[in-house]
């Protein structure tokens, strides 16, 4: 029974002290799952009785959409976002609303201000971020998958951090209608689940084009390919920048696509250098201007008064931008380092089908130790290009080091959604 099952997760969720979920409604659901129960026109739907976590940056009516800040924690959803309409009308339900990094800005789960959350893989540290509560609503087993958002890496650094698969779909091939804007032009919404299937379940679930967010595209169901006669190009400079131990564990995923027929190619990006002051100068300006409606008089709090650390650095400094732009001294710079890193990008892909390497450079460090922003930063080093290529990039599980989980990121070119998802299934089962 549906029912059943959700009153399980819900008791699993009132005794975790892991800290993932920040809005839940028990009686709502489980009212929910009781009227699905009874609705036969779901039962063949392939999500159908799937209890699904969403983050707290993307509407969902009746719950509180609050980004984990002060600044929206009286907001409450008057409307399903795009994505959670088409779960609810493939069977799913939504079990509640999962905790993150403030507006989505951070990559350790730690500046919501509903405290941290941990990472069930290796408790005494972070879980990664910013989707921190729904990788580990699913690496705890809250709930049957979740639901999180990319900007530069959201998904995959904590799909990383806890052991669990993440996917960033290409940009445009998910609607974003219904999720609070960090940065416009990066973000996209993905899966993060227990294995490569679900991923691509849940990816052909939530994707098409939404005429309510005109940059979506309709794309073909994404189905299972043969990848055993792919080219995988190994970056030498994603390899170079990553913790030797780290390497280590990757090299061994490597071998895996070598033993599955895969011809390795050694590949190289000379922008690198470029990933994280290009990214986040445009994270910054963009970001500045999506804040630019919390000023207090719909949702609550003006929030620069409200907000964290790090959101009013990210505020400040984006003003500080804009207000300069007409020297076009920053901005304008950085997008034109963006346009050189697409092209670079994509270029590689005309020597290999996909592109194999380490997720995040470095170990989760543990919950509470003191990490300056350039630190916190530097773990995005391999997420950022993905966002700002437009690109598609999903992660699976790849060993572990003294018990935390290490990630493998699979890159694959713009639209070649189906290629990158086939690759996590196959290195999943060949592992
Ligand atoms: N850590 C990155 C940032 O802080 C990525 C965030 C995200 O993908 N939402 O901007």
């Amino acid at each position: 029974m549906i029912t059943d099952r959700v009153s399980d997760y819900l008791e699993k969720i009132e005794k975790s002290d892991v800290n993932a979920f920040i809005d839940v409604n028990g009686e709502k659901v489980l009212k929910e799952a009781e009227e699905l129960e009874k609705n036969d026109a779901l039962k063949n739907k392939p999500l159908y009785g799937k209890i699904v976590a969403v983050k707290s940056n993307i509407n969902v009516k009746g719950y509180k959409i609050s980004c984990a800040s002060k600044t929206l924690e009286k907001y409450v959803g008057t409307y399903d976002a795009t994505v959670v309409k088409k779960l609810r009308s493939q069977g799913a339900l939504i079990v509640g609303m999962t905790n993150m990094d403030e507006f989505a800005g951070g990559s350790s789960g730690e500046t919501s201000c509903y405290g941290p959350t941990k990472n069930p893989a290796a408790m005494d540290r972070i879980p990664g971020g910013s989707s921190s509560g729904s990788a580990a609503a699913v690496a705890a087993d809250l709930c049957d998958m979740a639901i999180g958002s990319d900007t530069g890496g959201s998904i995959r650094n904590p799909a990383s951090h806890c052991g669990i698969v993440g996917f960033k779909p290409s940009y445009g091939v998910v609607s974003r209608q219904g999720l609070c804007d960090l940065a416009m032009s990066f973000d996209q919404i993905g899966p993060l689940t227990k294995n490569a299937e679900d991923a691509l379940v849940l990816t052909n679930a939530i994707k098409g084009i939404d005429r309510s967010d005109s940059t979506s595209l309709e794309t073909p169901k994404f189905e299972k390919k043969d990848i055993s006669n792919y080219k995988i190009g190994v970056v030498k400079e994603f390899m170079d920048v990553t913790d030797e131990k780290i390497r280590n564990e990757i090299e061994k995923g490597i071998e895996v696509f070598k033993d599955m027929g895969c011809k390795i190619v050694d590949l190289s990006y000379k922008y690198i250098d470029l990933a994280l002051p290009t990214y986040y100068l445009i994270n910054y300006v963009e970001f500045f201007s999506a804040t630019r409606k919390y000023d207090g008089r719909r949702y609550g709090e003006f929030i620069e008064e409200a907000c964290g650390e790090e959101v009013l650095r990210r505020i400040l400094i984006g003003k500080h931008i804009s207000e300069q732009e007409f020297s076009g001294k920053y901005y304008k710079k950085a997008l034109q380092a963006r346009k050189s890193m697409k092209k670079e990008m994509l270029g590689l892909f005309n020597s290999a089908d996909l592109i194999v390497g380490p997720t995040v450079p470095k170990l989760p460090h543990k919950l509470g130790e003191d990490v300056s922003p350039m630190e916190m930063y530097a773990y995005d080093v391999l997420t950022v290009p993905t966002n700002i290529c437009g690109i598609c990039s999903g992660v699976v599980r790849c060993g572990n080091i003294q018990g935390v989980p290490v990630g493998l990121q699979i890159q694959g070119a713009p639209l070649e959604d189906e290629k990158v998802l086939s690759a996590m299934i196959e290195f999943e089962k060949n592992y």
